[in-house]
């Protein structure tokens, strides 16, 4: 098979990941390419909430991308989360609202998010859109990269792997395996007609028992639909032996808080799965002219099961590595490691908060009992509002001292 063309740099997947880096690198003078293997719109299995952090990194990006972004429909606004705790009992913890005009949070179809960041790359000059290519070798050479897809061979100086959780390019030039401490499964499943979901604005977390370190989610959509899932953590459902489809239906049709909700609910398609890398262990994310991003990075937090945002996150950064790479024409893995360097500073607090907060789920005593405080006392309940998006705040959820404190009032 000839080689297409020679790029300077090759993006694998057009996920945020993909798609945030390419956006970043249009105006860089670099010939770009971005390989995708589906054609969009596609599908991604996802519980859909777009965080305020996502509507964050699109600022960050350019304003005129963020307000296409806001207005594009059909979005759910959502404006706070609703806990279920593992005694069944409810807490809402509105967000905080930094502006009138727009909501916290969305929730919003991947089909519709993601062909709608795709569209805006396609619309820019310098890089080269390429849909339909699975990429299925990847040869490292001293001085470039090669790449085969099923229907095409590429040159690339660097390689970019924003190839998502079974990333090709981690699995080929990294090494590294799952570890099911790190890794959580997921499942999804579309719904219409779920009693008592459009009634308010709130995304839904039931941490329930037998589902721990995990969660139960609904996720409104437009038009009386929602996201419906549930995500576990790996090595628990290998200890416990637990068949998560099973545990799915089982909640949906057995549960006290959830029976009647589904009683009349219909299933738009079957129940899907994929899996989330978890951002709860360090890992290598460079090496000789290879960077990555996203989940193939394992960025995904370990409490909330968010990855949108750090993917987005992720490809910025690594957009302004690869310029530096290019001014100083330096492709190895000791120059790449600083890209690791840049990553872990700006996540790794956050991650590490979350893997503390994921630990405390195996005391479901300590949610019952804020849940229990926190429906008491309004003040407790805007402490919860502002650890919501404050890693400073948050981290006090971890100390011992902050229970006590809460017993005492
Ligand atoms: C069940 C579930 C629920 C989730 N819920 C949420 C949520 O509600 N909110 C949130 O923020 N995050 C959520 N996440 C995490 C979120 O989906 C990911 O973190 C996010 O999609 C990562 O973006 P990415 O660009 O790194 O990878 P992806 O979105 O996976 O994109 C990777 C792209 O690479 C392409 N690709 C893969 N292999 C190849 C190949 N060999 N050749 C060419 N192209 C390839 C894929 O087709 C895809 O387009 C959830 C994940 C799961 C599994």
């Amino acid at each position: 098979m000839p080689v297409t063309k020679i790029y300077d740099v090759l993006i694998i997947g057009a996920g945020p990941a993909g798609c945030a880096c390419a956006y970043q690198l249009a105006n860089s003078g670099l010939n770009i390419a971005i390989v995708e293997q589906a054609s969009f719109p596609r599908d991604k299995i996802c519980g859909d909430a777009l965080s305020a952090d996502v509507i964050n990194q699109f600022y960050r990006m350019n304003d005129a991308l963020a307000s296409s972004f806001l207005k594009l429909r059909p979005k759910y606004a959502s404006n706070g989360i609703r806990f279920y705790a593992p005694n069944n009992t409810k807490l809402d913890i509105p967000f905080k609202k930094t502006s009138q005009k727009q909501a916290a949070g969305y929730v919003m179809k991947r089909l519709d998010f993601d062909s709608f960041f795709a569209s805006e790359i396609k619309k820019l000059p310098n890089i080269d859109f390429f849909e339909n290519k699975k990429v299925i070798n990847i040869t490292p050479h001293k001085n470039y990269v090669e790449v085969l897809s099923n229907n095409a061979r590429f040159k690339t100086q660097i390689i970019i792997g924003a190839d998502g959780a079974n990333s090709i390019v981690n699995r080929k030039l990294s090494n590294n395996t799952i570890n099911k401490k790190h890794h959580s499964a997921g499942l999804r499943q579309y719904y219409e007609n779920v009693a008592e979901v459009s009634s308010n604005d709130l995304i839904e977390l039931h941490f329930y028992k037998e589902i721990l370190p995990g969660y139960f989610w609904i996720f409104p959509l437009p038009n009386n639909a929602a996201n419906v899932g549930i995500g576990m953590l790996s090595s628990e459902i290998s200890k416990q032996n637990i068949n998560l489809k099973e545990k799915f239906t089982e909640l949906i049709t057995s549960h006290p808080n959830l029976k009647d909700r589904f009683k009349n609910a219909v299933a738009k398609e079957g129940i899907k799965g994929f899996g989330l890398p978890l951002g709860s262990r360090k890992k290598q994310l460079s090496g000789d002219r290879f960077l990555l991003l996203g989940d193939a990075a394992n960025l995904i937090d370990p409490f909330t099961g968010e990855g949108i945002g750090n993917a987005i996150r992720s490809g910025r950064i690594a957009a302004e590595h690869v310029k530096n790479v290019f001014k100083t024409n330096k492709f190895d893995a000791q120059f790449n490691a600083q890209y690791d360097k840049k990553i872990y500073q700006a996540m790794w607090k956050e991650l590490s908060v979350s893997k503390s907060l994921q630990n405390l789920l195996k005391y479901p005593w300590l949610f019952n009992f804020i849940v229990k405080k926190a429906n008491k006392n309004k003040s407790i309940q805007l402490l919860l509002t502002s650890m919501l998006d404050d890693v400073d705040l948050k981290k006090e959820l971890t100390k011992p001292s902050f229970y006590v404190r809460l017993l005492f009032n």
